[in-house]
């Protein structure tokens, strides 16, 4: 499953943002690649009916997504949840102890490498324009502007994964019986090269492993629910 977009300080600010989410669609659609191509690759392994094969796929396309929406809402209402409260937190803070909350700004900032002085009074500038942005940056790591909207999150996480979905879900439906496997596993295996390797840049990792990685998993998940459809199928069940 993806991982939900952090703030990555490596890139820090908007770019950084944007980056993550490109990261976790990607991501996104990765999941419903592998495993809609898992679930239409082992029953094409029991059955050659097309409205079959149609009924999986369409039902894992729409349980995924919708499972992924769902899990991605939750987090991040959650994660949304405890930065609001940390926000009233701070807001209250600096409303009952003002000369408190200017000697902490004043230390955090020292202990990013300013000197006593000018920490002291960069902390007197930025809590005279905007007291609370600033603890919020500074002391929480939270940009207050740019709280993540849980239902853009799970609108995000349902779209990348029906992307990906569609996929295998199109290379079993539309060729003739004898092609259906042949050119699901193909079309897979190379879409997994192209997100195992934009999300591997997209995470500033070299590609070459995060590539392999990524097939071997498509593969083996394939592999194993061929098997295992093959072996019901010929079982009759
Ligand atoms: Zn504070």
């Amino acid at each position: 499953m993806t991982e939900p977009p952090t703030h990555d300080e490596a890139h820090g600010g908007a770019l950084g943002e944007r980056l993550n989410w490109l990261r976790a669609a990607v991501l996104g659609a990765n999941d419903g690649i592998v495993s809609t191509a898992g679930l239409v690759v082992g029953v094409a392994g029991a059955t050659t009916d097309r409205s079959a094969l149609l009924t999986a796929g369409l039902a894992g396309l729409l349980a995924g997504s919708m499972s992924m929406a769902a899990g991605e809402y939750v987090s991040v209402s959650t994660q949304r949840d405890s930065e609001k409260a940390a926000l009233a937190l701070e807001r209250r803070e600096l409303r009952e102890q003002p000369e408190a909350e200017l000697a902490e700004l004043t230390e955090l900032l020292e202990g990013r490498g300013l000197s006593r002085e000018v920490a002291r009074e960069a902390a007197v500038q930025l809590t005279a324009r905007d007291a609370l942005r600033a603890h919020a940056r500074v002391e929480l790591g939270i940009d207050p502007d740019a709280l993540t909207n849980p239902w853009h999150a799970a609108w995000a996480s349902f779209l990348a994964f029906t992307a990906g979905a569609l996929l295998p879900l199109l290379a079993m439906v539309l060729p003739p019986a004898g092609w259906r496997v042949p050119v699901t596993v193909v079309s897979v295996l190379v879409a997994l090269v192209f997100t195992g390797w934009t999300s591997a840049r997209l995470g500033a990792a070299k590609p070459g492993r995060a590539v392999l990685r990524n097939v071997g998993g498509g593969a083996l998940a394939m592999g194993v629910t061929y098997v295992a459809g093959t072996l019901l199928g010929a079982a009759g069940a």
